[in-house]
């Protein structure tokens, strides 16, 4: 099995691959635990209210803040604000797959093989 690592700084988990964060570039690494709550994805604030819904009503235990920041702000189009979400490790799999549910409609459909 792969080893999964867990950075202090930003909450990303990653596979090893040096000694620092990939995305923060941060060497407060260590193995990940089951009860860290993981970095899992940004979203704007109206497809956040739904995935909050969805995680709820599973038992995802999650944490979502508000992100700020003009950069952001751009990206996120209309809405104009995120929320990133963060996710306990070992629900994961299972917030993968409300989200994988939830937003497999978004990118329209004949594109099934
Ligand atoms: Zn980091």
């Amino acid at each position: 099995m792969q080893e999964k690592w867990f950075c202090e700084n930003c909450q990303t988990v990653f596979e090893e691959s040096g000694r620092r964060c990939p995305q923060c570039g941060s060497r407060r690494i260590r193995e990940v635990r089951e009860d860290d709550l993981a970095y899992f994805c940004d979203k704007d604030a109206l497809w956040a209210a739904v995935l909050e819904d969805v995680f709820r009503q599973n038992g995802v235990d999650f944490y979502a803040k508000n992100l700020m920041g003009a950069a952001m702000t751009m990206r996120a189009g209309l809405a104009g604000e995120l929320r990133r979400f963060y996710v306990r490790f070992d629900q994961w799999p299972l917030a993968k797959a409300l989200y994988m549910e939830l937003f497999s409609a978004e990118s329209g459909d004949g594109q099934e093989e």
